[in-house]
């Protein structure tokens, strides 16, 4: 059972996120506690407000650090050696997200996923109670509510027990340093294009042979870099 608390100003957001698909079934079946916290029941004064105008000037508002550390500090503890939650910053500035890091991120038992809005956070929030700061792409979003999504669907699929078939986890893309090929359901036909004929042969031999063939073609055509990265990790 992993367990993780996603720390936002939007907590409906992640309503129906929450109850769908495979991270519902996870919930329901005991393998995912997650736990949406509005950021705003850390913040004091009469209108909770969670952002202030920048120093320097600027435009845009800043996430205040007060209400940040209070809620990281009140679901993770304080940072440091006996902290036993990983907090993870949802940020442009931070490590591309990527399928070791989401290996990584699965194996810890308790996350804590922050989400920014607004122009982004108070530096000494990310210093003071930050472990590791995330980006889910070299592009902008408006929150990191989007990027934690895509974390927790990410771990739960990694979760023993989660798939209904672990074999379909370990044969997806980028688990051996490769995508995955093509895919084919019925009809056997479809407008004039054949499923190719080593699929319906039933030699299971001949169509692992296929898959793997077009897994190496499929990423040498279109993402050569994985390629030529786990060919420097020693795998092939
Ligand atoms: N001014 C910032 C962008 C702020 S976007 C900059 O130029 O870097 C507001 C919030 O959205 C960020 O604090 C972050 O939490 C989230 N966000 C936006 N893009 C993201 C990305 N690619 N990865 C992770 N989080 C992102």
């Amino acid at each position: 059972m992993i367990r993780i608390d996603v720390l936002t100003i939007f907590p409906r957001l992640f309503e129906a996120f929450a109850l769908e698909s495979m991270v519902g079934i996870a919930a329901r079946g005991g393998q995912l506690d997650l736990r949406i916290r509005d950021l705003r029941d850390f913040a004091d004064g009469p209108h909770r407000s969670v952002d202030d105008a920048p120093y320097g000037g600027g435009p845009g508002m800043v996430m205040r650090p007060e209400p940040l550390v209070a809620g990281i500090e009140a679901l993770a503890g304080e940072k440091g050696p006996s902290r036993r939650a990983h907090v993870a910053l949802m940020t442009p500035q931070g490590v591309p997200l990527d399928q070791a890091r989401l290996r990584s991120l699965a194996s810890s038992p308790h996350l804590v996923l922050v989400c920014g809005r607004y122009e982004g956070v108070d530096q000494r929030a990310i210093d003071l109670a930050v472990d590791e700061e995330i980006s889910l792409g070299d592009y902008v979003l408006s929150g990191g509510e989007v990027p934690a999504m895509a974390i927790v669907e990410g771990v739960v699929r990694l979760l023993p027990g989660v798939l209904g078939n672990p074999e379909s986890a370990a044969a997806d893309s980028f688990e051996a340093g490769l995508l995955e090929g093509p895919h084919y359901t019925r009809p056997a036909v479809f407008r004039g294009l054949a499923v190719p004929e080593v699929l319906r042969s039933g030699d299971h031999g001949a169509v692992a042979r296929w898959r793997a063939e077009r897994a190496v073609e499929v990423t040498k055509v279109r993402r050569p870099d994985l390629l030529a990265s786990s060919r420097e990790r020693g795998n092939r």
